[in-house]
């Protein structure tokens, strides 16, 4: 059989939702929406960065939110011992400016994601996202060159990478999610999904 390479989302799945937090520091309600509310990438971030302008918010302003953040309960060590057993990739459709001091708790897992762009003045002016629908192309590569690939996630942006996946897993997803994709197994706890992936 070919070797494993287990792909995973980031958010939802081994952090919190960043925007949820910075939601609630800022008491923004319209800051609240996530790719589990929208599945249209662009609009759904299109309108965050109108929501930072509108307020005068800096990538600085985000960036204290998230150094008060940890991973979630559980996840470091889920990953310790996922990655003792498969080679491991997170294909996320954050950013690596956010997803910095998520890493280093993690243990510097390799991490596929996009960038932000910022002006002189720590502006957030624009998104780039490295390639559309990057989940699951990169899946594509992966399976491309020799590699069978098991991939979990949480909301809609995911669910293009688990089809493309050898065995996709829903993990902690919204009811709206499962109803829609009943062909993915629907996991919840980190002792459910690591046979999920592995066995
Ligand atoms: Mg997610």
């Amino acid at each position: 059989m070919p070797p494993l390479v287990v792909c995973l989302d980031l958010e939802g799945v081994l952090i919190p939702e960043v925007w949820i937090a910075f939601a609630e520091k800022t008491g923004i309600e319209a800051l609240r929406r996530t790719t589990r509310d929208e599945p249209d990438y662009d609009v759904l971030m299109r309108g965050r960065l109108a929501i930072l302008d509108d307020n005068g918010f800096r990538l600085s302003d985000i960036d204290e939110v998230i150094g008060t953040m940890e991973p979630l309960p559980g996840a470091k060590e889920f990953l310790d011992e996922l990655r003792e057993r498969a080679q491991l990739i997170i294909l996320s459709d954050t950013f690596y400016q956010f997803a910095a001091p998520f890493m280093r708790q993690l243990g510097q897992p390799t991490l596929f994601c996009h960038e932000l762009l910022t002006d002189e003045n720590n502006r957030v002016t624009d998104y780039r996202l490295r390639l559309p629908d990057g989940k699951r192309k990169a899946v594509a590569a992966l399976k491309n060159i020799g590699f069978r690939v098991h991939a979990a996630g949480d909301s809609y942006n995911d669910t293009t990478m688990l089809k493309e996946a050898d065995r996709g897993i829903l993990f902690r997803c919204p009811d709206n999610v499962a109803e829609e994709f009943p062909q993915f197994k629907r996991t919840d706890a980190y002792s459910e999904l690591l046979p999920a992936l592995l066995d």
